[in-house]
């Protein structure tokens, strides 16, 4: 077995001990591949192990991988910060939005997305952990997002995604992916997404309700930067 293909394995063990721990059926939790940084090779050594969907957060080099991976059937999310001069290959490119947080940029999708695709499935990033310099909509302004979203014809909204301050009490983890989850229960839409929880905290994220987990360290291993400049990832451990 490949290293990637043993840490699919493990990662796949994880989701099922912490869906036991609370009495949840693994089925309901999918694993996203985050695979950001990563060579093409990586992402197919993880489709061979049986990965079939994966996120990235950098639109050119998503673009790059799903040319050289082309012969797989891969489904892609897009995970990342999006600028609203991007919206069009996302829109043409992607099954997936995790990180829709402005109306702007849902309109733009919506209005963007090729006629002969099913609806973009769409999550909205909300800030849980209330702090400035993280994306994400401010709890307060989801109600009116989440109404205006899903009234968009393109676009299908699936649920919530958050990414909180990395902790290690899980006792604080699990609050902010509670909040995730109670702030998609007040909303009275027929959500079924909960896209929450990373390498370090997905067994916090099983216990709240997770249906998508994000994870990329504990399936490629660290990831290495060119330069320090990865605002979307400041914080991480990778
Ligand atoms: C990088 C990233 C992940 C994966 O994080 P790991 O800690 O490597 O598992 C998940 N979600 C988002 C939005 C990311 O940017």
């Amino acid at each position: 077995m490949s290293t990637i293909a043993e840490n699919i394995a493990k990662v796949g063990a994880r989701i099922r001990r912490a869906a036991e721990a609370v009495q949840r059926d693994s089925q309901g939790i999918s694993l996203l591949a985050v695979s950001k940084t990563k060579p093409a090779a990586a992402l197919r050594e993880a489709y061979a192990a049986g990965q079939r969907d994966f996120g990235e957060n950098y639109l050119q080099e998503a673009l790059d991988k799903q040319r050289e991976l082309a012969d797989l059937p891969l489904t892609w999310h897009f995970i990342g910060p999006i600028q609203s001069n991007k919206t069009k290959p996302i829109a043409e490119h992607f099954a997936w939005v995790h990180s829709v947080d402005r109306l702007k940029i849902a309109e733009r999708l919506s209005a963007q997305r090729p006629a002969g695709l099913p609806p973009l499935n769409i999550c909205l990033q909300v800030n849980v952990s209330g702090e400035d310099s993280k994306s994400g909509c401010a709890a307060a302004e989801l109600p009116a997002l989440a109404a205006a979203v899903a009234a968009l014809p393109n676009l299908r909204l699936r649920g919530l995604m958050a990414i909180p301050e990395p902790s290690d009490d899980t006792a604080v983890q699990r609050a902010a992916f509670a909040r995730l989850r109670t702030l998609g229960e007040e909303l009275e839409l027929p959500l079924d997404t909960l896209s929450m929880g990373m390498s370090h905290d997905l067994e916090a994220a099983i216990a709240e309700g997770a249906t998508w987990v994000r994870i990329g360290t504990a399936l490629f291993g660290a990831r290495d930067y060119p330069q320090a400049s990865t605002p979307s990832d400041k914080g991480n451990p990778a």
